[in-house]
């Protein structure tokens, strides 16, 4: 009576019965491997598919699988590992960014591969709620060799929504007796377009505790001018691919230079991230940036080598 129109996708398979013939259950689990393979490409009209695209899905399954069951079984195959970062000024440590890492197979598994799986679902609730502890773990032990050390860790949009969260970060600090001034926690700009209330939410909820904000990637997406300064951040971490997005390198620095300025007339610190070479490193060095993170000066590594890194300091 309202006159509204639905629309919903429909998928279909189409599968030759092959020779030698497959049993009744193989023949479902490829049609199911096939449809969902298919909804996750919702513009293609069709797909092909060959037994071995099917076996890649089979194993890309698998991983998911493996992926959850790791977790519900307390963080099975997972640990962090912990990339430095250095003031701009002397290169010194300063802070460093904790990144999970996940082994499948016995190989190390790109958390850009299972971070987005585990983002699809509410286990994100439980590894963020893990890796906020192990900061605050590690925190413990770097603080005592630098006082005004800070470590970082990252939250998915999806964390949002996992209301007990703040409670609970609140919990681990109590319980590890951590101040809130030695922790950041990284978000993205999607966080303010997408679930802007929430998000002033937790910010004002690490606020009370003393945790500062990290715009992270900035300057990878459609980054504007008025994210950078109404995005409630303390810091603000400058995407690799600002580096590459500029060729001459006067321009560069120039370009890198004049968000440098705007930030810190807005009272913000920044720091730049992925910076690999000498050269990019001497450009990065004259724009006035506060911190660098990159290979150029260190990878992630394992906390007992980054302990020890600090201890000869
Ligand atoms: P991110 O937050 O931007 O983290 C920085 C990434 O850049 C890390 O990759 C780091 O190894 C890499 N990197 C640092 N310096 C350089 C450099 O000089 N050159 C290049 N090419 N890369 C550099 P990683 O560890 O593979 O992490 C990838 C992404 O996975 C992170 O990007 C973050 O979005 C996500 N991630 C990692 N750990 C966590 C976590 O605990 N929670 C959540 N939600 N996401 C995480
Ligand atoms: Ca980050
Ligand atoms: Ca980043």
């Amino acid at each position: 009576a309202m006159n509204i129109s639905i629309h919903h996708t429909c998928s279909f398979v189409v599968m030759e019965y092959p020779y030698p013939p497959l049993t009744p259950e193989e023949f479902m689990e490829n049609m199911v491997s096939l449809i969902r393979l298919a909804k996750h490409q919702p513009t293609q009209n069709y797909l092909h598919y060959s037994s071995a695209s099917l076996e890649q899905i089979k194993e890309m399954s698998n991983m998911a699988l493996t992926l959850n069951e790791n977790v519900l079984n307390k963080m099975e195959n997972f640990h962090v590992v912990i990339q430095p970062v250095v003031s701009a000024e002397d290169g010194k440590i300063k802070g460093g960014e904790v990144l999970l890492r996940w082994k499948f197979q016995g190989k190390d598994i790109s958390p850009a591969i299972f971070v987005p799986i585990l983002e699809k679902g509410d286990m994100i609730h439980i590894v963020g709620r893990w890796v906020f502890e192990q900061t605050v773990r590690s925190s413990i032990r770097i603080v005592s060799y630098i006082p005004d050390f800070y470590v970082s860790f990252n939250v998915s949009l999806r964390q949002l929504t996992d209301t007990g969260f703040s409670q609970y970060m609140q919990e681990i600090m109590d319980k590890y007796h951590v101040e809130g001034s030695h922790l950041v926690a990284e978000m993205t700009e999607s966080f303010f377009d997408e679930q802007p209330e929430k998000l002033t939410h937790f910010v004002q909820e690490c606020s009370k505790m003393g945790i500062r904000i990290a715009l992270d990637d900035f300057g990878s997406g459609y980054s504007s001018l008025r994210m950078l300064l109404q995005y409630p951040s303390n810091i603000i971490k400058l995407d690799r691919s600002l580096l590459h997005e500029i060729t001459d390198s006067g321009q560069k620095q120039y370009f890198i230079r004049s968000i440098v300025y705007a930030c810190h007339q807005f009272g913000k610190q920044v720091c730049i991230e992925g910076v690999e070479t000498e050269e990019e490193n001497n450009i990065i060095k004259e724009t006035g940036c506060d911190m660098i993170q990159g290979y150029y000066y260190h990878k992630p590594i394992e906390l007992n080598k980054f302990y020890s890194l600090l201890s000869e300091m």
